[in-house]
């Protein structure tokens, strides 16, 4: 019996090892890590440079606190805005606590312009973590279950719908934000149209709100550019990341552009933690790994997978789509799949499955051709045979 509290069941595999897009059991079975650690390790296990940045860091300053000056801190600070075109960083440990920082904010700026219950709209099947803001911001009852209550300050729209947050606007004259991810990753790989970033930036303009970009998990070059914004050249005002951020190490931020970075003063946010030199020397190593040239490699690589998958098993009953963006691919089957991940696993693969019927591959950015190919024809075999 584990002394775990029981929040994940059970879990049967145990995982020793990882290097580059393979990780081993305690067995000494190796697997394609086919969702790197949910969007974390983009750069693979025990990547070199990030290694290296871990034990210099560990073995010169762990911790000082945010008493201080902290010069990888302010280095990661300036890669971010510089990879991303942001102006302001705040340092978190995880995405929730990002997107606690971007809700404060965005509820800052309301009170500040004297609007009485500041609101932000959130979309159906968003996921944005599991504290109390988030989990209310989410837009799956599951993860809502049981807590009530719930924070006040959200209205709900249908993701991918920018007629149906005109209707919120005529309805609530206190709306200040509108926190939404590009593509939404837990909610089934969800990709919105190709103007919908832009058509929510002219909406957050026309009535003077944030545009907050969750990028917890297409952030950090999972859909081919930094950030998934990028894309539609546009800025939001607000972005949150983490996932990847760190290649594994603990680490969140949340980003603000233009009148956001004006919102938070000494004393209105902090953390023991966020921002401590070792999460933040590792980030670093990170930013540097992710160059042009690995972006335009996720770009392709991901267009490549959904086109095999597309052409080999697309028009099969079983699979109703086959989407996604960058190194985020989601298989959308006519049924509940949940028993492929087993399966997969005794094919020696690691997947996931989402949304109760959708196979998520969230691979890292570095599989050679051969491991994408092994991944790719396992996926092909476990839904043909379905
Ligand atoms: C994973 C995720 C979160 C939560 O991040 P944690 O680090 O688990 O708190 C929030 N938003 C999105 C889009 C995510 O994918």
């Amino acid at each position: 019996m584990s002394t775990l509290m029981n929040t994940y069941g059970e879990r049967t595999l145990t995982l020793v090892k990882g290097e580059g897009s393979r990780v081993w059991d305690d067995a000494g079975n190796s697997y394609i890590d086919g969702i790197s650690g949910i969007a974390v390790c983009g750069l693979g296990h025990s990547h070199p440079a990030v290694t290296r940045a871990i034990t210099e860091q560990a073995g010169t300053l762990l911790h000082v606190s945010n008493l201080y000056n902290i010069p990888p801190q302010r280095e990661l600070a300036d890669k971010l805005c510089q990879a991303s075109g942001m102006e302001k960083v705040f340092f978190s440990n995880s995405g929730a606590e990002a997107n606690e920082a971007a809700i404060k904010i965005a509820r800052k700026y309301g009170n500040d312009k004297g609007i009485e219950n500041p609101t932000v709209v959130v979309m159906n099947s968003a996921f944005h973590g599991r504290t109390m803001a988030t989990l209310t911001a989410t837009g799956n009852t599951k993860v809502q279950q049981g807590f009530a209550p719930l924070l006040p300050g959200f209205v709900r729209a249908p993701f991918n719908d920018v007629a149906a947050i005109e209707v919120l606007a005529a309805e609530h004259k206190n709306i200040v934000a509108i926190l939404v991810e590009p593509v939404q990753g837990e909610g089934g790989v969800r990709v919105p149209a190709d103007d919908y970033l832009n058509k929510l930036r002219e909406l957050c303009d026309r009535h003077e709100w944030l545009l907050m970009l969750d990028e917890i998990q297409t952030g950090n070059g999972r859909t081919g550019q930094y950030f998934a914004y990028q894309h539609n050249g546009i800025k939001p005002d607000v972005v949150t990341t983490a996932k990847g951020l760190g290649n594994g190490v603990p680490i969140g931020a949340c980003l603000t552009h233009g009148r956001a970075s004006e919102v938070f003063g000494p004393g209105n946010h902090g953390s023991t933690f966020g921002g401590n030199p070792l999460a933040c020397h590792a980030a670093c190593a990170v930013l540097d790994a992710l160059d042009n040239e690995m972006l335009a490699q996720v770009a392709e690589r991901g267009e490549q997978i959904r086109e095999t998958l597309r052409q080999s098993i697309g028009e099969l009953d079983q699979v109703v789509e086959i989407r996604g963006h960058g190194l985020m691919i989601g298989i959308e089957l006519a049924e509940p799949c949940p028993e492929l991940v087993a399966k997969a696993r005794e094919l020696g693969l690691l997947i996931n499955v989402t949304a109760g019927n959708t196979i998520r591959l969230l691979p890292t950015f570095v599989m050679t051709d051969e491991e994408t190919d092994t991944l790719v024809n396992g996926i092909i075999a476990l839904v043909e045979a379905l």
